[in-house]
């Protein structure tokens, strides 16, 4: 049995990917050590006054803001709010950031954020509060031109306003110090169905090029927040059968294919996806072990390992999530001729509205509605045939190729400024 430590997962795995790419890049070891060190990792206390079953009291809660590399532009990387954060994790995922803005070539460098709370167990004006004080405390290493949060897990436009609200009040109006707000204040249409929307434009590119009918590939997507529910929707309006769905609370499936719109209205209502109608109910566990064409996990990491790897049908894995599956798994899933898209590539659609929507920000020019997807989808199309093109020249998986340009680039970056 495959021993998993969630927390640590993350970390095994970046250590993982970036030995194997570091090793056929053929890095020394000061170079090595160049990539992996975080630039800066800051970490806060953040006490709060909370109300708990009628009572009062003071809870502190831990940030931290891991900015990994800056080689190639300012920090930039989400904001996650969940009770499991934790540095490890926290450092791994900025390290992330920082292929991922190499490998869709923005100016950007890479870094991550989190807080150890259960957001849905603070009011409102709770986390209102938690967030401006963490904005606070954050203010000193943030900036326009030094390190721009976005949503993450357990984070939303609403959240991102309360962080540009506390920040523009000591430094000016600043909407470009966070992406990812409300449309309303500086924030950019598209963004928030972005990282959904560019995993199902990977996913309609493959069908193309697999030959597979859309209406005939049967898709189940785990997690159904920001990234799951518009991956999902996104899918359903390309013409593909979305067969399961599920969230933290359990899943629901129908063989026959889901209507996306009615889950999301049933989920808003109900605050769960049970009882769906026309669904049956399934667990998390058996919506990983349907029969269908493409997995979509979109939940959190680690969901995929070598205790459940074997009973996988699906021919696609899209890696919505951040790091979903474990490198054993990984490899054993290869193996047996299943095609992962990596995080890497296939969730990067978020950072790329993002940028899209800073630059419209630090020139206070907002585009017209539909380019930030249009342009999205372009850029995605570009960088997955470059992926594609890689690793068919180096007989090597997505993973490996998409490793291999991001860490070449960013080297490259790190020599020219001579760090
Ligand atoms: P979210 O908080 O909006 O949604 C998370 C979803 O996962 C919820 O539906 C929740 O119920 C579900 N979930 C939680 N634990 C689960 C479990 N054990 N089993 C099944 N479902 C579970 O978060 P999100 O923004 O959609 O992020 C999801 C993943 O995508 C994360 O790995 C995140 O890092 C990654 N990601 C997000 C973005 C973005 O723009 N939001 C960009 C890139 C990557």
């Amino acid at each position: 049995m495959e021993q998993i430590n969630v927390q640590c997962h993350c970390q095994d795995n970046q250590k993982h990917y970036l030995n194997r790419a570091f090793d056929r890049l053929r890095l020394s070891e000061s170079q090595r050590e160049l990539l992996l060190a975080s630039f800066r990792e800051t970490t806060i206390s953040i006490p709060l006054r909370i109300h708990e079953n009628g009572a009062e009291s003071v809870r502190t809660f831990s940030g931290y803001r891991v900015q990994h590399n800056h080689a190639r532009g300012p920090f930039k990387g989400g904001l996650r709010f969940h009770p499991n954060v934790n540095l490890g994790e926290i450092r791994a995922l900025a390290q992330l950031m920082t292929w991922k803005t190499a490998l869709v070539d923005i100016p950007f460098g890479g870094a991550k954020g989190g807080i150890n709370v259960d957001p849905k167990a603070l009011s409102v004006t709770e986390l209102e509060e938690l967030t401006k004080r963490c904005c606070q405390k954050m203010s000193p290493i943030i900036g326009v031109h030094e390190d721009i949060p976005a949503p993450d897990v357990g984070t939303n436009p609403q959240v991102m306003a309360w962080m540009m609200e506390e920040y523009s009040k000591t430094n000016g109006f600043r909407p470009a110090i966070v992406t990812g707000k409300p449309v309303e204040l500086g924030g950019v249409k598209g963004r928030l169905e972005a990282t959904g929307h560019g995993v199902a434009h990977l996913i309609r590119i493959t069908a193309d090029e697999q030959s597979l009918d859309p209406a005939h590939c049967r898709v189940a997507v785990q997690g159904f927040g920001n990234v799951g529910s518009h991956c999902a929707k996104s899918l359903a309006a390309m013409g593909f059968k979305i067969i399961a769905l599920s969230d933290s609370r359990g899943g629901v499936v129908a063989q026959g294919g889901i209507d996306v719109s009615k889950a999301v209205d049933h989920r808003k209502e109900t605050g769960s996806l049970s009882g769906l109608s026309g669904t049956k109910a399934i667990s998390n566990a058996e919506l990983l072990e349907l029969a269908c064409d493409i997995l979509v996990p979109a939940a959190m990491e680690a969901t995929i390992t070598c205790d459940n790897d074997i009973a996988i049908k699906a021919d696609f894995i899209f890696e919505a999530a951040n790091m979903p599956i474990t490198h054993m798994a990984d490899e054993r899933l290869r193996k047996r001729g299943i095609v992962i898209v990596p995080d890497l590539i296939a969730n990067v659609g978020g950072v790329l509205a993002s940028y899209y929507e800073w630059v419209q920000n630090l020139q206070q020019y907002p585009w017209d509605g539909g380019l930030v997807l249009s342009n999205l989808e372009k850029r995605l199309s570009f960088v997955y045939q470059q992926v594609q093109k890689l690793a068919k020249e180096r007989q090597v998986d997505l993973r490996a190729a998409a490793y291999e340009i991001a860490i070449g680039r960013v080297s490259y970056a790190i020599n020219l400024r001579g760090f």
